[in-house]
């Protein structure tokens, strides 16, 4: 960290948009696959039985039922009773009040998906590891959504949504416009007996083709959760997965962690460097954003390049930046996504430059021929 003072982009700051899901692909694919492995199934078995246990919060149309769908704007008890049975496994019945819909973990609701896959015996084995994720997904979700269901509210409208058809996360896990249910650092116990639960069924599951698993011991993977578990950013977790054999974290992107750009931030300040954002945002874009992401308080100053007349690309910009804010080129660390507005930077003397990889974090990694790249500003401490 060579710098007393920062410069970054407006883009990192942009978050993900908002689905409240419960656990999320961290546990359904990447700590489910990492699990099916200790329990000595085989890396493609593993792979298929993560994206079964994540395809039924990402992947096909019919497992995605939208409370706002099924339960407000319609009534529809069909997708409401689908929802139930893959997120808040329940005995109680829809439609009904919410409060006879209590979800308990681990319950025989909850395993009872995850139970038939396994009892369907050693013939059936090798086709119904994908139903076995499934299972699995609807048990993991029984920790998270543990507790009695929240009804969600639309917008500003006020009770549209059916009591007795929706599905939130209960108040007591943060409530239906929360993601705090979803992060397993809120919940360290919870995971860990979810990881438990989930590693006792992997062990029941039949063999396949009469092949031997070699399973390790809970207790020697139990300690090995704790990082996992308190990982506060996308980037902590992409160093978890990692240091466990699994470099491809492509399944963490959609997850609510922050990529790590605020915990970047907070350390900075603590270590009293300057920082400050400079964007060619409108500054009226730059306050309707910070009004969402409220990342502005961890800069001393925000600077939109509109008042200076020309972009951050320009090298005119420079000059007059540097008669508004005074600091030292050969001391500065910039951080952007343009490779034009880095090339300026360099031309102008900044000492320490580096290139975003993924600005956007749906779009493939664009090449960044020259300069020094990282994927998060995290990757900086
Ligand atoms: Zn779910």
């Amino acid at each position: 960290m060579p710098s007393v003072y920062l410069l970054l982009v407006s883009t990192l700051l942009l978050i993900a948009p908002e689905r409240a899901t419960a656990f999320e692909a961290d546990v359904h694919y990447g700590l489910t696959y990492w699990l099916a492995l200790q329990a000595g199934f085989e890396p493609l078995q593993a792979q298929i039985i993560a994206t079964g246990d994540e395809r039924v919060d990402s992947g096909d149309m019919p497992y995605i039922d939208l409370v706002a769908m099924y339960a407000c704007l319609h009534r529809d008890e069909i997708s409401a009773r689908r929802a139930g049975e893959h997120h808040y496994p329940s005995a109680g019945k829809i439609p009904g009040p919410p409060e006879t819909r209590s979800v308990a973990p681990n319950s025989s609701a909850a395993r009872k998906a995850a139970l038939a896959a396994i009892e369907a015996g050693a013939g059936q084995a090798q086709f119904r590891l994908s139903q076995l994720g499934e299972g699995l997904h609807v048990l993991q979700d029984s920790w998270s959504n543990q507790g009695v269901p929240s009804v969600p509210q639309l917008g500003d409208v006020p009770s549209t949504c059916d009591s007795r058809l929706a599905w939130g996360h209960p108040e007591t896990r943060g409530g239906p416009a929360s993601h705090r249910a979803d992060l397993t650092m809120y919940w360290p116990e919870d995971t860990v007996a979810m990881a438990q639960a989930t590693y006792d069924i992997l062990k029941q599951y039949p063999s396949i083709s009469g092949a031997q698993r070699k399973v390790r011991n809970w207790d020697e993977i139990r300690p090995e959760l704790d990082d996992f578990i308190k990982a506060p950013t996308k980037t902590e977790k992409a160093r978890w997965f990692a240091a466990h054999g699994m470099d491809d974290v492509s399944f963490l992107e959609g997850i609510s962690l922050p990529d790590g750009a605020e915990a970047f931030l907070q350390k900075l300040k603590a270590r009293g460097k300057r920082v400050v954002l400079v964007t060619n945002s409108h500054p009226e874009t730059l306050a309707i954003k910070d009004e969402r992401v409220a990342l502005t308080r961890y800069f001393d100053a925000c600077y939109s390049s509109h008042p200076f007349d020309v972009p951050k690309e320009n090298p005119a910009f420079w000059p007059r930046f540097a008669a508004r804010e005074d600091f030292t080129p050969q001391r500065t660390l910039f951080v952007d996504d343009s490779l034009a507005v880095l090339e300026c930077a360099r031309n102008y003397g900044i000492g320490h430059l580096r290139a975003v990889r993924r600005p956007d974090t749906g779009a493939p990694p664009q090449a960044t021929a020259g300069f020094a790249s990282i994927n998060g500003v995290a990757e900086l401490l």
